[in-house]
């Protein structure tokens, strides 16, 4: 029997993650990794018994969607609940993170990010990751995986 890579597996999860979300606008999952173990997960969603943008509408402000956790601060601060250390981790996150998430992901000590779709990666974003000495690298599925019907396809 084939067994599916690492890579394909956490970013799957992330995938599966990414069906949680409360946001209409899109739908983002990360996973945390440290030698080979998952230790946290997030996906973009209001807080904790706060209201939902499916339910209620995105709270829109300068076109950004405010209602919202990002889905890769929700698994570092998951880390932060519990008392998991993020350094030297990695993240598996669906969409190239946004520029707010970008420096949480290098403060927390993350040291490659992995991402299945590029998603208006900003320059800025891409020169800090790059200067703090990140390793960012966007990856396809070997066997693009169908989660609960829906076909994860990373490629353009
Ligand atoms: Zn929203
Ligand atoms: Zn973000």
């Amino acid at each position: 029997m084939n067994r599916i890579s690492w890579n394909d597996y956490f970013l799957a999860q992330s995938y599966l993650l990414a069906l949680r979300s409360t946001c209409t606008r899109l739908a983002v999952g990360a996973t945390i990794v440290r030698d080979n173990r998952i230790i946290a997960g997030g996906y973009n969603g209001s807080i904790s018994g706060g209201v939902h943008c499916i339910d209620e509408g995105c709270y829109v402000i300068d076109n950004h969607c405010v209602r919202t956790v990002h889905a890769e601060v929700n698994a570092i601060l998951q880390c932060a609940k519990f008392g998991v250390p993020t350094n030297g981790a990695s993240m598996y996150v669906t969409h190239f993170p946004c520029l707010n998430c970008c420096r949480i992901i290098i403060q927390s000590g993350i040291k490659t990010l992995y991402y299945g779709e590029d998603y208006k990666n900003h320059p800025y974003a891409v020169e800090q990751f790059r200067e703090a000495g990140v390793i960012t690298e966007k990856i396809e599925f070997q066997e693009p995986p169908n989660i609960f019907g829906k076909q994860m396809i990373t490629k353009e």
